[in-house]
Formats: C-alpha cells, structure tokens, sequence
C-alpha cells in the first residue's frame, strides 16, 4: 500500500520532531508491499534538501519525496520559456521539466513558488508577463502561511495573491490539494493508498483528489475538539506511531 506522508505535524512541529514518527515510518518500511512517500507544498527545498532534513530526524526517506514544485513542472512543456519566483527547488524542478528560464517577461509561464527575496521588480515581470504577454499563471501551492523555526510566516498564497491581484486572473495552483501533484504521484507510484496529514483542508482534500483514504493525527493543527472536520477522515490517530499501530497487520 501507499503512504502519502505530510512532513509538517505528522513528522515534526518547526524543527521538533514528533515522538515515535520516525519509527513509525520505520515499521512502515520494513514490509515490502508498502511504498512510503513524502508529499510536501513546500517549494523552497529540492527532493535531495527534504531527505537531508527527515535524514536528520533519523528517517531514510529512500528517494521517495514529491514536492509542490515537481507537481508545477509537469505543468511545463519541454522548451517551453518560464518566469519563475522561487528558490533553489523551484529552479531545479523546472530545469529537469526542460524549462528555458527566463529573466524578462516574454514567457510562455509565471511559475511562482515560495521566494523570500519577492518584491515589487518580480511582480511586475510577472505581470507584464500575464497581462502583456499571455503567459499562464501556476503556483506550487497557496498556502497561507507555513510554520517555521520561530513561529509563523507568511506563505506562498499571499506571494499568489498579490500577482493575482496585479493581473486579475487566477493562479492554476500545482500543490497538495490539486490535481497536478495527484497525478504525479498516481503516475510514480499508483492508484491506491493512503494519506495521511494534520490538515483537513489540505491533507483531507488531496485524499479526495488522490482517491486514497484519509488518516487524520492530532499531532499538528487540528486538535481533539475540532473534530468533526471536514472531509470526514477514515482513521483519527493522536500521532503516526499510534496510527500505524493501530493499523498494523492491515
Ligand atoms: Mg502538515
């Protein structure tokens, strides 16, 4: 079976890690018919940075890592010119799509990911990009804010918005709980699964779209007293170790 994991509140909380995650995936990996994949919306980290990272919580992720910014180059056809916003993961994931980065607006696409130097230059490219040229609008993913070492910071959604804002057109968006980064993983891996994740709204959804169950852990930012939440989850687990113990021998 196929365990579509979420990092952030299934793996750790910031740079803590969650008591008993690591040996859970452990476990998971040691029967041959299961297959654990790493899903993340973050864009910022190529697939080798987020290994380094679960690395470092003592977890041999074996490759197996899809990010949001993979999900968007499929959006790219081979040759085709891009505008992209991003960091170092975006960058390379549109680079092995055969993506032609461009500097200047005269694109085929704004590709617009997680980017920490974004200011007023970049979103007017992009604009005059959009507007001015017909460029397609995709985001990795329109997460509104993300958990970082000292609390919360502003996501890539509100980078999103504002380029949306400028072109008025709205943003065909790649990452967990789309299409595109469903279809990556259906077409890598297969059909049926798993998902399992802290959020609902993501999480939740992107089992919907993927046409796996959904495991809802506590261990992130849904607690105990938000239950009901919609979608309805297939199991509810405190954290990973308690649910794949609790479903052990399935
Ligand atoms: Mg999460």
């Amino acid at each position: 079976m196929n365990w579509v994991i979420d990092l952030d509140g299934v793996m750790w909380r910031g740079h803590q890690p969650i008591l008993g995650s690591a040996e859970a995936i452990a476990v998971l990996q040691r029967d041959p018919a299961n297959t654990v994949i790493f899903a993340t919306n973050s864009s910022a980290r190529t697939p080798d940075d987020v290994s380094a990272q679960l690395a470092a919580h003592g977890v041999d992720s074996l490759g197996q890592v899809v990010t949001s910014a993979q999900a968007a180059a499929t959006l790219i056809k081979p040759g085709e010119t891009v505008y992209p916003i991003g960091q170092k993961g975006l960058r390379q994931a549109l680079d092995n799509a055969g993506a032609q980065l461009m500097e200047g607006p005269e694109v085929d696409a704004v590709v617009v990911g997680m980017a920490q130097d974004f200011n007023y230059e970049m979103m007017t490219v992009a604009t005059k990009a959009v507007i001015e040229h017909g460029a397609r609008l995709i985001a990795t993913n329109t997460d509104a804010t993300y958990p970082g070492a000292e609390g919360i910071y502003p996501g890539n959604g509100a980078l999103v918005a504002a380029i949306e804002t400028a072109t008025g057109q709205r943003a065909q968006v790649a990452g967990k709980p789309h299409a595109p980064m469903a279809e990556l993983i259906r077409s890598r891996y297969g059909a049926t699964g798993i998902c399992v994740g802290d959020r609902p709204d993501t999480d939740g959804l992107f089992a919907l779209t993927l046409g796996h169950a959904f495991a809802l852990v506590l261990s992130g930012v849904t607690q105990h007293n938000d239950l009901p939440v919609h979608p309805n989850p297939d199991h509810v687990a405190a954290d990973l170790w308690s649910l794949v113990t609790a479903l052990a021998g399935n």
